[in-house]
């Protein structure tokens, strides 16, 4: 069940301020408030969707493909196509997944600790 109250709800909303590094009506990426790397965004897509398989489940295909669009084109205004990223998905409990609204971290901008 999705909480309206959610602190990426709440930010979508600009009831709580964020550093934003792009926004249009369908997607909202922020800068990490705790950032995990040097590069650490947020990407939000607006749907109401707690998680990954929220999402999916939600969204047209129209809308995903838009959304993993816009994340490449972040990805490549910061360069980050040439040195590498991650990509993270943390969904539900045992992901201790903290915000219950869908989101992927880019991670980059230096070099991460392998995740084995
Ligand atoms: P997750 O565990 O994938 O749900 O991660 C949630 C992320 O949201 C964490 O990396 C937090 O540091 C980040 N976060 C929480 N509150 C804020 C906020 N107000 N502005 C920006 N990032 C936030």
């Amino acid at each position: 069940m999705y909480d309206p109250n959610n602190i990426f709800a709440k930010i979508i909303r600009k009831e709580i301020p964020s550093k934003i590094v792009y926004e249009d009506d369908k997607v909202l990426f922020i800068n990490d408030i705790n950032p995990q790397a040097k590069i650490h965004i947020l990407c939000i897509p607006k749907t109401k969707a707690v998680d990954f398989c929220d999402f999916i489940s939600k969204s047209s295909q129209e809308t995903v493909c838009n959304f993993y669009s816009k994340i490449n084109k972040i990805i490549k205004n910061h360069e980050l196509e040439k040195t590498g990223f991650r990509l993270v998905a943390n969904s539900g409990k045992d992901a201790n997944q903290e915000v219950p609204h869908f989101h992927i971290h880019i991670l980059g901008g230096e070099t991460l600790n392998r995740i084995d």
